[in-house]
C-alpha cells in the first residue's frame, strides 16, 4: 500500500483523505528490470508465483496430497491479492472481493473447503446445507435507489410500464431455460467452473458477439432492464453490456446453480473484511512456507527452473531452484517474467474503492442494505457489511463504494485513475452518493481511495473460448493458474484454476 495523506477543508469541516492501491510501483519495475544480482539461494521442489486465491489453493491442494516441499512468493506484504483487506479502528473492510454466493452443489471441491472453514457445517435431513449465517448477508440485503426513493431489491420496480414488466419476465425466464440447459454430452451450457461449460458451437458462437447485441437481437429495450443488465456486468466483470460477450453476460445469470438450497438461494456469504476471510482459512496451507514482499522477475529453464526474485524488504535478489514453477499471476505480468507474449486477448479493467467512515448518525433512522445501489449510476453503489459483525461496536459505520472503469480503452482509464488526486476522488465518489444521499458530507469522517490499475480481467469477446493456450505449460516444468484463465474473475475460478495447475503439477 501507498499511503499519501490530506485533509479536506470544506465549509469548515475537515477529514481525512488516503490513496492507496496495490504496488504498482514496484510492479512497473517488472518493466526495467533494475534489480541487483542474486546474493542468495533457495532450493525447493514447487514454487508457487503469487499469493492471490489461485495461488493459495494451489498451496491447499500441494499440501492435501502429502506435498510438503513448496514455497510461496508474493509480491505485496501480504497474501490475498483481490480478496484483501484494510481495517480502521471501527471495522475491517474489503479491498477488493466482498461475497462469495453458495456453490453449485456438484462443485465439491468448494464445498469441502467451506466445510473446513465452518462455513457449511452439513446437510438437514431435507438436503438443504446449514450453513453458518452469521457469515450471511441477511434482510435487507439489496436496495436501489430509484425515482427518488430506495426500493427494496435492485430490480427496478416502482412505476415501471407494462411493456417494461413484460421484458423482465421474459429475460429472466430466458435465464432460467440457460441455467438449466444442458448439452449433447450432458454438460451445463454455463458451468462454474467456466471450464466445465458446454464446448458446443452454439455455446461459442455467444462468446463472439457483445451482449448487447444479443439483447437487442432478442427485443430487449427497457431502459430499466438494459440498465440492471449494464450494471450486473459492470459489478461482476467491471465492464458493461456494450463489451462484454453475450456468453458472460447470459453465465452471469445462468452459471450459478445456488438454487438448489430453497432456503438459502438469495443469500450470499460475507464478511466485513470481505473475501479476505475467505483467504485467511487457507494460512494453515502456507505457514512457514511462504515469503511476502518478494517480487518475481525473471525465470529460466536449466535442468530444473531458476527464478529471480527481489526481496523489497531486504533490498535484495535471491535465486530460487525449483523442479516445477506454477504462476498463479495474472497473463500481463507472465509475459513480463518470461520475456514472451504468450497470448493476445487479455484485458484488464481498472477499479476504484472508497472506504468512508460516516458517522453513526448517517442515514437517520433509515437501515441501510448490505447492498446499496443507484439507478442510472456509472458508479456501483455502496457495500455495508457491518451487519455481519456481532462483535461490532455499534458506532461510525464505515461503507465501501465500488466504481469500475467501464470502456473500450482500459489502458487509458488505468493510467487517468493514477493520475487523479485526493480532491479529484472524492468529487468523483461524492457526486454520485449525493444523488441518493444529499447530506452525505455532513457525516464524513475519512475516505480512503484504493486504486486497483489492472483489477480483473474482461470478458470481452473471445476471452472465454480463444485463450486456451495461455494454460498450456512450458516444457513439463512451468504451469499456469489464475483466474483470468477463466476468463471471468470470481472465487470459484481462483479456487479452481489452482486445483487444476497444482494436479497438472504433481503429475
Ligand atoms: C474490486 C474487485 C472486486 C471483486 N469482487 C469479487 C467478489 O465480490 N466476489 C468474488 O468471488 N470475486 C470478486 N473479485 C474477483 C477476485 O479477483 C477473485 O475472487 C480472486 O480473488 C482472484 O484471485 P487470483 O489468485 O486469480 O488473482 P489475484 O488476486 O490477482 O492474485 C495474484 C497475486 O499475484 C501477485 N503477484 C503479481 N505479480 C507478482 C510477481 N511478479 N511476483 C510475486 N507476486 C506477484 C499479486 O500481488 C497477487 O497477490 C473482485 C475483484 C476485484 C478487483
Amino acid at each position: 500500500m501507498l499511503p499519501f495523506l490530506q485533509y479536506c477543508e470544506k465549509k469548515g469541516k475537515s477529514w481525512l483523505l488516503k490513496i492507496t492501491g496495490t504496488n504498482h510501483v514496484l510492479g512497473h519495475r517488472l518493466w526495467a528490470k533494475d534489480f541487483p544480482k542474486p546474493t542468495e539461494e533457495i532450493h525447493t521442489k514447487f514454487l508457487i508465483v503469487g499469493g492471490g486465491i489461485s495461488g493459495l489453493s494451489a498451496c491447499r491442494f500441494l499440501s492435501q496430497h502429502n506435498e510438503s516441499d513448496y514455497q510461496l512468493l508474493e509480491m505485496e506484504n501480504h497474501t490475498g491479492g483481490n480478496s484483501s483487506n484494510g481495517q480502521n479502528k471501527f471495522s475491517k473492510f474489503p479491498l477488493g472481493a466482498h461475497y462469495l454466493p453458495l456453490p453449485s452443489k456438484e462443485n465439491e471441491e468448494i464445498i469441502d473447503f467451506l466445510k473446513e472453514s465452518k462455513i457449511y457445517q452439513g446437510d438437514d435431513d431435507n438436503g438443504e446445507p446449514i450453513l453458518d449465517e452469521y457469515q450471511m448477508t441477511f434482510p435487507q440485503q439489496e436496495r436501489l435507489f430509484f425515482k427518488n426513493a430506495w426500493q427494496n431489491d435492485v430490480v427496478p420496480q416502482k412505476g415501471i410500464s407494462k411493456q417494461s414488466q413484460k421484458e423482465f419476465e421474459r429475460f429472466f425466464s430466458m435465464m432460467d431455460g440457460f441455467r438449466d440447459r444442458k448439452d449433447s454430452s450432458g454438460r451445463y451450457y454455463f458451468a462454474i467452473p467456466v471450464g466445465d461449460s458446454s464446448k458446443e458451437d452454439e455455446a461459442q458462437q455467444l462468446d463472439k458477439i457483445v451482449f448487447k447485441d444479443w439483447l437487442s437481437q432478442h427485443n430487449f429495450t427497457s431502459e430499466e432492464l438494459l440498465w440492471l443488465l449494464d450494471y450486473s456486468c459492470r459489478d461482476d466483470y467491471g465492464l458493461g453490456i456494450k463489451y462484454v460477450s453475450a456468453w458472460a453476460g447470459i453465465h452471469y445469470f445462468a452459471g450459478r446453480k445456488n438454487n438448489w438450497s430453497k432456503k438459502y438461494k438469495d443469500q450470499v456469504f460475507t464478511w466485513p473484511e470481505g473475501n479476505a476471510r475467505l483467504a485467511s482459512h487457507f494460512s494453515r496451507y502456507i505457514e512457514g512456507k511462504s515469503l511476502t514482499g518478494h517480487l518475481v522477475f525473471e525465470t529460466k529453464i536449466t535442468e530444473k527452473v531458476e527464478v529471480l526474485s527481489f526481496d523489497n524488504i531486504q533490498k535484495k535478489t535471491k535465486k530460487i531452484v525449483a523442479d516445477k514453477v506454477l504462476f498463479a499471476t495474472p497473463q500481463f505480468v507472465n509475459e513480463r517474467i518470461l520475456n514472451k507474449k504468450r497470448t493476445g486477448n487479455f484485458n484488464y479493467v481498472p477499479w476504484l474503492l472508497t472506504t468512508i467512515t460516516l458517522k453513526n448518525e448517517f442515514g437517520g433512522d433509515e437501515e441501510l442494505a448490505w447492498d446499496n445501489v443507484i439507478y442510472g449510476s456509472d458508479g456501483l453503489g455502496y457495500i455495508y457489511d457491518q451487519h455481519q459483525n456481532v462483535e461490532q461496536i455499534m458506532g461510525e459505520k464505515v461503507i465501501t463504494y465500488y466504481k469500475s472503469f467501464s470502456t473500450a480503452n482500459c489502458k487509458k482509464a488505468r493510467k487517468d485513475l493514477y493520475a487523479l488526486q485526493e480532491n479529484q476522488l472524492k468529487k468523483i465518489v461524492l457526486d454520485d452518493l449525493k444523488k441518493a444521499h444529499p447530506l452525505i458530507e455532513d457525516f464524513i469522517l475519512d475516505m480512503q481511495f484504493h486504486k486497483i490499475g489492472h483489477a480483473m480481467i474482461a470478458p470481452v469477446p473471445n476471452q472465454v473460448f480463444g485463450n486456451s493456450e495461455a494454460k498450456q505449460p512450458i516444457d513439463g516444468k512451468i504451469f499456469f493458474a489464475h483466474s483470468d484463465l477463466s476468463g471471468i474473475s470470481i472465487f470459484e475460478e481462483a479456487f479452481y484454476q489452482g486445483i487444476r495447475a497444482a494436479k497438472e503439477m504433481v503429475n
